[in-house]
Parts: structure tokens; sequence; C-alpha cells
């Protein structure tokens, strides 16, 4: 593909965003693609998950999703081949002996309404979220045109050994990298590379191996109390907007660690009926980090403490769901040397950084840390684009010309490392 066809499919794949698990327009195309290059293996959804899945929406939604995809013109044949919000890829191409090396790109999207501002490039050109209330606020969209422009200028180079490409479903909500990378397609790889595009570097510079992830747990705890009427009959109740109010309030009160950094908030609250009745049922959704996945671990351990005690303060039973994990990692510093070698040296880039704090989580932490477990090396890169709005949000949008110097960078790295010792 050319850079211009790369930026068509990123605006394509823009236009059709969508969250975790129904990926199921963004997963056919990528498969559509796939399916004209000379690979030797294509693996896709449930042969690239491994079958311990969170966070799948229910049956209802995913049915409305396929639907969605369909009616875009997602190909019938990969859609049966998603069944049950099982989305994603693998590519894997052989070129004779050499290193197996990797890049890992994530494809989803978010629950945010996109700008339909006319200084917002999106609208104004005329590929705006056709998904209303979703939206590629994060250059997920570049991230897939970029897999397969790495995939392309690999396979037309000299390079001898293994490639493989893994499109990831699921990242905004840190629920798809723990089963990818248990999907044994990781096992016999010796350089993984993950790259993000943006995080507040402009266009022209590349990081060549961040840092500082922040391992993190997500969690939703439902309380159950008994209802009663607030007036007749308070003392028959058992008040779970009581319970969740002393677990929101205590959770911000777990003591810091000697150890390190770590974070922990509440970001949503619903519940209650009226205010003459004592509420039965309010659920809490919130999140730990740690610097550490060890200290992540301690606050997991200490929130859920607080969670099981509020509710026992006040009668109330509590359910606590795990919702996304991630642990943390760093990137290995030989392999981050050749990414910043290759980026000195490519076109467009005007400044290369060795590293970075990413000051938040990643769940392609869980890929790297599988190859690191076994002896590889993996770097996660940045390659900045000037984005208008901050990543997140509806104005968030990708400097295109970003796609052509990250294909370049990674493809290029990927190679360099693979000819390491020749
Ligand atoms: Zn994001
Ligand atoms: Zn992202």
């Amino acid at each position: 593909m050319t850079e211009s066809d790369l930026v068509e499919l990123r605006r394509e794949l823009h236009r059709h965003p969508e969250p975790a698990w129904c990926e199921f327009y963004t997963t056919a195309r990528i498969v559509e693609e796939l399916e004209r290059r000379d690979l030797d293996g294509l693996y896709v959804g449930p042969e690239v998950l491994d079958d311990d899945r969170i966070g799948v929406p229910d049956d209802a939604e995913l049915d409305a999703w396929v639907e969605r995809a369909r009616d875009a013109g997602a190909r019938e044949d990969v859609l049966r081949g998603l069944d049950g919000g099982y989305t994603g890829a693998v590519a894997v191409a052989e070129r004779g002996d050499g290193p197996t090396v990797a890049l890992r790109v994530d494809i989803d999207a978010l629950p945010i309404e996109e700008s339909s501002d006319v200084d917002h490039v999106p609208a104004s050109e005329g590929f705006r979220s056709e998904n209303e209330g979703y939206m590629h606020a994060c250059g997920h969209d570049a991230h897939a045109a970029i897999g397969l422009g790495v995939l392309d200028a690999v396979l037309d180079s000299d390079f001898a050994g293994t490639l493989k490409v893994f499109f990831q479903p699921g990242e905004e909500r840190i629920v798809g990298g723990e089963p990818m990378a248990n999907s044994g397609h990781l096992d016999d790889v010796d350089a993984l590379l993950a790259v993000h595009v943006g995080l507040d570097h402009p266009t022209g510079q590349v990081v060549a191996g961040i840092d500082g992830f922040l391992a993190v747990s997500q969690f939703e705890a439902t309380f159950r109390g008994t209802p009663a009427h607030a007036g007749a009959r308070p003392e028959s109740g058992e008040n779970a907007m009581q319970a969740a109010a002393t677990a929101v309030s205590n959770l911000y009160g777990i003591s810091r660690h000697a150890d390190g950094a770590t974070r922990v908030n509440v970001g949503v609250i619903e519940g209650g009926t009226a205010t003459n009745i004592v509420p039965e049922r309010v659920g809490i959704e919130g999140e730990v980090r740690g610097e550490t996945t060890e200290l992540m671990q301690y606050m997991d351990e200490r929130a859920r403490r607080v969670i099981r005690s509020a509710a026992e303060m006040h009668g109330c039973g509590v359910d606590i769901e795990r919702a996304g994990v991630a642990p943390s990692t760093e990137s290995d510093d030989d392999l981050r040397a050749v990414v910043g070698e290759v980026a000195r040296d490519t076109p467009g880039v005007t400044s290369v950084l060795d590293s970075d704090h990413l000051g938040g989580s990643e769940d392609a932490t869980y890929l790297m840390r599988r190859v690191q477990e076994r002896g590889g090396s993996a770097a996660y890169v940045c390659v900045g684009t000037d984005h208008p709005g901050g990543h997140h949000t509806s104005t968030f949008d990708v400097d295109e010309e970003t796609i052509g110097i990250a294909v370049d960078v990674l493809a290029r790295s990927l190679l360099a490392w693979s000819r390491r010792g020749d």
C-alpha cells in the first residue's frame, strides 16, 4: 500500500469507530487487506485470543455492532468468524532463516461524541465518525493503517526471518492485551515493538522506548441493600447509597506506599430511585494503579477490603468484579537503541528521545512481558503527531504525515534488529 492508500484506509476506519470486542468492521477490513498479501499465516478472532476474556458486552450489544458492520459493507464470511465478539487478527510472514520480529498495534475506539466543528479536520474533510457517540479519539485508526504499512515495507525488503503483526482489540478498556498475550502467538517472538502516535509529542519527534507504564486494575462494585419507606420505616432499610459513599471516601484514604507511586479513582457512581426510598442498589466503577505491578496489587487488595467493609458497615451485600487490568513494564535498552539509531536517520524525524514516561497505563505491557519473560526484547515506541485536541477528547486528530514516518521508523527498526550480528 502506498502512503496515500494508508491515509485513505485510516480515514475509512475513522468513519467506523468501534469499542472493545465490537471491532467487527475494523477486523473485517484488516482481514480483507491481509488476504491480499502473500502471508504464511492469517489468524483471526478466536485464533488470536485466549478464551479467558473480560468485559465482553451482552449478545444484544454485540449483535447491534455486527449489524452496523454489515450495513457498512463488512464481509459476511469474516463477520461469522468473529462470532461472540472475538475480534482482532495476527498476520505471519516467513521469509527464510532469521529471528522472529513483531509489531503490535491496537484497533479499538472510544465512547466519545466526535466534534462536528468546521475546524475539526475529520468533520470538514468528510470522514467524521458514522457511529454516533463513538470516536477514534486516540489514533488507533492510524495504528491499524501503520500495521499494514509496516507489513508491506518489511515484505518489500530483503528481510530474512519471520514477521508477525498483531492487530489487538480492546486496548482502551485494557481487556484485549491479556487474552492476546496468552494466545501462544508471541511465544517465539525475539523482538516486539508496540507503537502509539501522539502522546503530546509533536510530528517529527520519536520516543525510542517509553517507560513508566502504571500497572492498573479496574473494578466494578455493586452494593445491594434493602429498600424501605424513608419516612415511615427508615429503620427497616439497609442503605446501599451509604455503603457506596462510605466506600468511595475511604478508597481515597488508602495509605500511600513507601515503595513508590500509587493511584486510586472512582469514576462512576449510579443508583437509587427516589428521595423517599432507602436505596436498594448502587454501583461504583473505579481503578487503582501502581508504579509497579506489586504496588498496584497492594492497592487492589486494600480497595477490595474497603469495599467489603463499607458494605458490612451498612448491612449490605456487595459483588466486586474485576474489569480491565494491565501490568507494568519497561522498554528494553537493546531494542530501544536500535529504534533510536534508525529514527535519527529517518526522513521526517526531527528529534529523537531515548525515553519518556507514559504516566498512564497500556495493556501492550501484557504482550511486552510475555516476550521479555521468554528472553526476547520489547520496546514501546511513540511517534509524535500534532494533535489539536488531547487524547480522548472530541477534537483529537492525527497529523497524517505521521503514518508514513511511523511505517518507516518501525519497519526499518525491525529490519535492523533482524540483521544484528550479520
Ligand atoms: Zn487511549
Ligand atoms: Zn491509545
